[in-house]
């Protein structure tokens, strides 16, 4: 099916690379007006490669006022905000005996204050333009341990709960906005590249995360992209607070 989201304005976070970055494809693909937004000023060049309508913008998601702004000027410039996908984020390897207090924190700003600011934001331009319809991308590790991953697992489960409570305010007629979170596990992007490099560098490292997953290998971006893309269109009309999986079957054990 083509034109899955035709007529509606997104922004998408993380959208200089990775799955922030097949989403934003994926959406503009699908016939939406997508506003595309990273820390990374390369976001400006990959929105100019997606032609306009199409736009990059750079924003920190720990940026409170920042966040305020880019949503008004999308509001502004396109006249509604129907979608928010929240993929900017980090990850840091770490036990609870060696994870750092500064790391922990520094994952907390992005991945849980980021999506929080992003939401209240959006929520907010979305009441008053009829609704809309926020993704946030989790991870498997929000939904299972990993005891190197003591800080992100935390994150990532804190994004999981944030989702479900902004789905229960969301489902207020006067609101209507649909909020749901997507937990994949190791997918092939410079994220996951550059964790098999802290575990060693070697192709060893890169099987291992591969083999995490019952289907034996990583996820591709557009396999998370296709989920998103789902949740962002009316296609799931009825679906939110949910917490969906794109994991080779790893939670499935
Ligand atoms: P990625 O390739 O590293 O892309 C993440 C993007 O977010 C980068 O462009 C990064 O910019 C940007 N970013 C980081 N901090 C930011 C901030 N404060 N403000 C704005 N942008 C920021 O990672 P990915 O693999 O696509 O991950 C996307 C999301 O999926 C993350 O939330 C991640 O936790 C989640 N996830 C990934 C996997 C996986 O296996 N890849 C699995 C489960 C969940 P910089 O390059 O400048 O940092």
């Amino acid at each position: 099916m083509a034109n899955r989201v035709e007529g509606k304005v997104a922004i998408v976070t993380g959208a200089a690379s990775g799955i922030g970055r097949g989403c934003a494809e994926m959406l503009a693909r699908e016939g939406a007006r997508v506003f595309l937004t990273d820390r990374d000023p390369r976001v400006v060049d990959v929105g100019a490669a997606l032609g306009a309508p199409h736009e990059g913008l750079v924003l920190d998601v720990t940026d409170e006022a920042g966040w305020q702004r880019v949503v008004d000027d999308v509001v502004a410039r396109a006249g509604k905000l129907d979608i928010l996908v929240n993929s900017a984020g980090i990850g840091v390897l770490g036990d609870i005996e060696h994870a750092t207090l500064k790391e922990f924190r520094l994952m907390y700003a992005v991945n849980v204050e980021g999506v929080f600011l992003g939401c209240r934001a959006a929520v907010g331009a979305m009441k008053q333009t009829g609704g809309g319809s926020i993704v946030n991308i989790s991870s498997v590790a929000g939904l299972v341990a990993d005891p190197n991953l003591a800080g992100y697992c935390a994150s990532k489960g804190a994004v999981r709960m944030l989702t479900k409570s902004i789905a229960m305010h969301g489902a207020r007629k006067s609101v209507n906005v649909r909020c749901n979170s997507v937990h994949p596990s190791f997918i092939d992007t410079p994220m996951v590249a550059g964790m098999a490099e802290a575990m060693g560098g070697t192709d060893g490292a890169h099987e291992k995360l591969a083999k995490a997953a019952p289907m034996g290998r990583l996820g591709r971006v557009e396999e998370v992209a296709y989920l998103v893309l789902y949740l962002a269109s009316d296609e799931s009309s009825f679906t939110t607070g949910a917490e969906m999986v794109v994991d080779g079957g790893l939670t499935a054990r």
